[in-house]
């Protein structure tokens, strides 16, 4: 396996990390404490990402997009983002990783509708609606059982789809000019059999967006509630059954992780460097210096799995999915010990709302969620089964 970055993907990601250093971390914390989550979004940075070609980076080239196709290329920008603000990154991101998707999956007709609309407009952000209130770890676990999961139902209708249902704590829910929203088509069926994902632009009759979340921390990305009362969308935006393209962001959303970890980490040593108690930094008590060096070896530990498994499966070499699973469970608890080490080493400077490590808290925080740690960890564990019966 060979390590070292190609030349167009060490430009990018350095583009990434100028953008995220000296664009994005500046205005976080302003956006993240207004108090009101339909404030929060920042419109001028999602225009200059737009400016570099991040946001559009993997729609094929001959829509004007950057025609990034490498998955690993995705995954050091993102990675990159997250070192700004993981909120921000993360509406990128699903922007780049659902793109990709529809490169993947979306006929030709569909493709040349959407995609034109995504590169021509600064602000254009699509995200993926597949949370519902009553269906949360149920849409992946349960997805074998007859009828559980998922209740938002797509039924057809002449050349339409009629579909109905709730969905809540949507990325970029409240502001996408584009929804990919997962749908049941029968309802008795497993949800395996029976998931699509029609593409429902906004404005689209029977679509309204409910509550901004107003969420504890990566406050910068939107989370929207969405309500479908007999939204009408027609046959041909029904994309293929969800398929294993959707491993892409089984990749993204981790490497967002990493990043905000580095950023983390980096900002607590360098406070531990200048922070002098008992007549010295306190990076030089010992005890301090070995949390930071465990934290470090477990952000690197967890970067080196994360990048393999995604070389394996784009290489399509030994690849072990199980182990794919288990990813974010184990970042997830990454994520929670680091929150925890941020406020023993910053003492009381670590709570104030003016310093940036109180946001780092409450974002690391905000990343567990599903498929959340407990679940995640049963998914990977081997030998599992998918449940194929209620109470089963
Ligand atoms: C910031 C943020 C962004 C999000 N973005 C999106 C998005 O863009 N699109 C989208 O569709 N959704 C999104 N979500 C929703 C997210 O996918 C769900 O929160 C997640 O699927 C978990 O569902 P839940 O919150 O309903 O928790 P629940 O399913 O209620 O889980 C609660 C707890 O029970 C555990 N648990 C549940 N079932 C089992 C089981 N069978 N075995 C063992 N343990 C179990 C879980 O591990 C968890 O610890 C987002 C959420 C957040 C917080």
């Amino acid at each position: 396996m060979d390590y070292r970055e190609t030349e167009e993907q060490k430009m990018i990601r350095e583009v990434a990390h100028k953008f995220a250093q000296n664009e994005i971390k500046p205005a976080s914390m302003e956006y993240d404490h207004k108090p009101d989550a339909r404030d929060t979004y920042p419109w001028a940075l999602l225009k200059k990402a737009s400016k570099l070609g991040l946001r559009t980076m993997s729609i094929p080239a001959e829509y004007g997009g950057g025609g990034i196709n490498d998955l690993t290329t995705m995954m050091l920008v993102v990675e990159e983002l997250g070192y700004g603000d993981n909120g921000f990154a993360a509406s990128i991101r699903h922007t780049i990783g659902l793109s990709a998707w529809m490169n993947a999956l979306c006929t030709r007709e569909q493709k040349d509708e959407f995609f034109p609309q995504i590169v021509n407009d600064d602000t254009f952000v699509t995200a993926y609606a597949g949370t519902e209130p009553n269906s949360g770890t149920d849409n992946a676990m349960m997805s074998e059982v007859p009828g559980a999961g998922m209740q938002t139902y797509a039924e057809k209708a002449g050349d339409e789809y009629i579909i109905n249902g709730a969905k809540h704590f949507i990325s970029n829910g409240g502001i996408a000019k584009l929804l990919l929203v997962s749908a049941r088509t029968d309802r008795k069926l497993p949800l395996s059999q029976c998931r699509s994902v029609f593409l429902v632009p906004s404005g689209t009759p029977g679509l309204t967006v409910g509550k901004h979340h107003n969420k504890l921390g990566r406050r910068l990305i939107n989370s929207g509630q969405l309500f479908f009362d007999n939204m009408r969308v027609p046959a041909r935006y029904m994309v293929r059954r969800e398929t294993d393209a959707a491993k892409f962001q089984s990749f993204l959303i981790p490497a967002t992780m990493i990043g905000t970890f580095r950023d983390a980490y980096d900002e607590l040593v360098a406070y531990c460097k200048v922070r002098i108690q008992g007549g010295k930094p306190i990076i030089r008590h010992q005890l301090v210096a070995a949390e930071i060096s465990s934290m470090r070896v477990k952000i690197e530990a967890a970067r080196a799995l994360l990048y393999r498994q995604a070389w394996c499966w784009q290489n399509q070499y030994e690849y072990d999915s199980q182990l794919t699973l288990l990813i974010r469970p184990m970042l997830n608890q990454i994520t929670g010990h680091m929150a925890y080490q941020i406020q023993e080493l910053c003492g009381a400077p670590g709570v104030d709302r003016e310093m940036r490590f109180e946001k780092l808290s409450r974002d690391l925080l905000t990343m567990v969620h599903g498929p959340s740690t407990y679940a995640g960890f049963v998914r990977g564990a081997p030998g599992y089964l998918p449940q194929t019966e209620l109470n089963g």
